[in-house]
């Protein structure tokens, strides 16, 4: 259809923008049109990826990621990240570099804004509670599971999520091509012997090998660690966990003074001097993921066509960066994350995340209607899957939705706490 000389950009013109404009190594939207669990048409002017990225921010999983925590209670500042804003940074930094290298920015974007998606409440706290839970490790408690049913880990979730427990569209979940599915449950270390999980289909996740097989989702696994370093270290600066001249002693930091040409005294406060180093940071961190990532693509020495799938990790720091990256990780996980005024209420939030399960092992009922329907009608097969059904509804809560349900259910059913109103007005406050 023409109309004054435009053209509607439609998915086969899409198919040749890319087949064109791309760089040998990408991974094409139309090669992955087939490949989704359940068949289904393509669309008139969207391709399979944009299609993906667009089902991920419409579902309901991705609109909880605003309440749930990253590492600081939002409570304390309105700046602190959230789940939310972390998936924004990564997405962004993620269509750089695939950007710049050529890639195709629609799968990295997708892959991104679908990452965290399993992530629990309260942080990384929340992960571990419910890996003991789903590991057994808890059963000396009443009502809890007394064998290992595979753990819990958030990057399984959010592939659970995509694949399952999202229900919006004529089968389960989103339906999502399988170079998303596969980065999205690879963008973290893959346990491949923690693989025993009920209703996974493996179909396209290169079970194989441990690392993503397109570079997209390469990229974006190295994103989130650049994400992850810039923002917490922001965020400890802001909160005062880490003080600017504690900072300055790592090399990373040396470098990106000299690198931004400025010192901390040219700066009359130190928000100036935060945002100043943020920026730097991340910029010398994808410049140099860009740099090292082209000079290995160059000795693949490979034919046009003959790139997918990836065997092993081409995207990656330098060898000059990575020990100065790891540093920073180290100094922040020290520092910051495993710090007292960081994890002051962890004992009270796994109280909380005890209490839930414990309380709906004991009264399904409680659970969401469809959810109890399910175990009611499930007979045997049900009966493996309760525990995982309740720790995938904890695992959906945001931190309020987790304290509000609390205090809803130890009040129906009297259930005695330790956990004062008081943190729980400072929780919520989160
Ligand atoms: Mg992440």
């Amino acid at each position: 259809m023409s109309t004054h000389g435009f053209k509607l950009y439609d998915r086969e013109k899409r198919y040749a923008i890319e087949q064109a404009s791309l760089a040998p190594y990408a991974c094409l939207s139309a090669a992955a049109e087939e490949q989704r669990i359940w068949p289904e048409k393509p669309h008139p002017y969207r391709t399979a990826f944009q299609r993906d990225r667009d089902r991920i921010i419409h579902s309901r999983a991705f609109r909880r990621l605003k309440h749930k925590r990253q590492v600081f209670l939002t409570s304390t500042g309105d700046h602190y990240r959230t789940r939310l804003t972390h998936t924004m940074e990564v997405a962004q930094i993620s269509r750089t570099i695939a950007r710049a290298l050529g890639l195709n920015e629609d799968l990295t974007e997708a892959i991104a804004l679908g990452h965290d998606l399993g992530h629990t409440p309260f942080g990384h706290l929340g992960e571990y509670v419910l890996n003991d839970i789903l590991l057994g490790k808890m059963s000396d408690h009443p009502g809890m599971p007394a064998g290992n049913l595979g753990g819990f880990k958030h990057n399984y979730q959010s592939l659970r999520i995509v694949d399952l427990l999202e229900l919006k569209y004529p089968n389960p979940g989103l339906n999502l091509t399988h170079p998303v599915r596969e980065g999205i449950l690879k963008h973290t270390r893959l346990k491949r012997t923690a693989i025993s999980w009920p209703e996974l289909h493996s179909e396209g996740l290169h079970f194989e090998q441990d690392s993503p097989s397109t570079l997209e989702a390469q990229v974006v696994a190295i994103a989130d660690e650049i994400a992850q370093r810039t923002h917490d270290l922001e965020d400890g600066l802001r909160a005062g966990l880490v003080s600017i001249a504690e900072v300055r002693d790592l090399e990373l930091v040396r470098r990106a003074e000299e690198d931004g040409g400025f010192c901390v005294t040219d700066f009359e406060n130190a928000y100036e001097y935060r945002n100043r180093l943020t920026h730097r940071l991340i910029n010398i961190l994808v410049g140099d993921i860009i740099a090292t990532t082209l000079g290995s693509l160059s000795v693949q020495g490979k034919s046009t066509g003959d790139w997918c799938p990836f065997r092993k990790t081409l995207v990656a720091f330098s060898e000059g960066i990575d020990p100065l990256q790891n540093e920073l990780n180290k100094f922040i996980y020290k520092n910051i994350i495993f710090r007292e005024p960081v994890k002051r209420f962890d004992e009270q939030a796994r109280e909380i995340l005890v209490t839930l399960y414990q309380n709906y092992a004991n009264h399904p009922e409680d659970l969401p209607q469809n959810i109890y329907a399910h175990m009611r009608d499930g007979g045997a097969q049900s009966e493996e899957l309760i525990p995982r059904l309740i720790c995938d509804h904890i695992a959906g809560m945001s931190d309020l939705f987790a304290i509000h349900e609390f205090e809803k259910l130890i009040d129906r059913h009297d259930i005695r706490t330790s956990v004062d109103a008081n943190t729980l007005n400072k929780l919520k406050s989160g």
